[in-house]
């Protein structure tokens, strides 16, 4: 078996060893499918590529780091993409959490604060012929509201609150994934819903480690 369908096994035993946590022992099928479509290796830095199929965090330049594979497949998971799904991204990095969105959604609009990680992000979707997601450079906590509302909005960088423009931009009966917490520490992956009446609720999903949301614009 190569390292990418050893990798999926990892994920699979890792969301069922979760799923007292998460509620979600299974991955969708789509979701295990765009998993297995999408190369990692094609994402990460050269030097990194013989861990690519690793399950864990990856350094990718600027103090940043691409997420354990395990975590990018559990907030896909539940953001529960569907093909007529538009979603926005905070954090864009190296681009690999957005091409496994956009091989389950029609568009997905990603944000990202430092100008060299969202240039080389975009050579990377470019190469690997992603052609459904489109990249800005800002402060993501803004959101990108000219493109909202969203069915789905996933923050890939940890801040203590979720910041209000994204819950205005998420649409009645979407779905926000985010860590919230202190930088590098008691982080939770947390839930966020939005009903068909506006009402947000709020669950703890996972303790989890991940870079800081930065404030201001760079
Ligand atoms: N999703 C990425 C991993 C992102 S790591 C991937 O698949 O590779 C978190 C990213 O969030 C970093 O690139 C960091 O620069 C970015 N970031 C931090 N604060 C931000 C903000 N306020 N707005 C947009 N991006 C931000």
């Amino acid at each position: 078996m190569d390292a990418h369908a050893t990798l999926m096994q990892e994920i699979d035993a890792e969301m069922l060893a979760t799923a007292g946590w998460t509620g979600r022992p299974h991955l969708a099928p789509r979701v295990r499918a765009a998993l297995l479509t999408v190369r990692r290796a094609a994402f990460v830095p050269t030097a990194l590529r013989a861990e690519a199929y690793a399950n864990h965090a990856l350094r990718i330049g600027h103090g940043q780091t691409i997420s354990q594979p395990f975590i990018v497949a559990l907030m896909t998971e539940l953001l529960d993409p569907a093909p007529d799904h538009v979603m926005l991204e905070v954090g864009t990095g190296t681009g690999y959490q957005a091409a496994v969105l956009g091989a389950l959604v029609r568009r997905v609009y990603s944000v990202e604060v430092i100008p060299a990680l969202s240039a080389q992000a975009a050579t990377a979707l470019a190469h690997e012929a992603v052609g459904n997601v489109s990249l800005r450079v800002g402060d993501g906590a803004s959101g990108w509201p000219e493109h909202a509302p969203y069915d789905g909005i996933i923050v890939t960088a940890a801040g203590p609150t979720v910041p209000p423009a994204l819950v205005t931009q998420l649409r009645p009966g979407g779905r926000m994934v985010t860590p919230l917490g202190e930088p590098f520490s008691d982080q939770m992956l947390t839930l966020i819903v939005k009903d068909a009446g506006g009402s947000v609720s709020r669950r703890d999903i996972l303790p989890v480690a991940f870079v800081p949301l930065v404030t201001g614009e760079p």
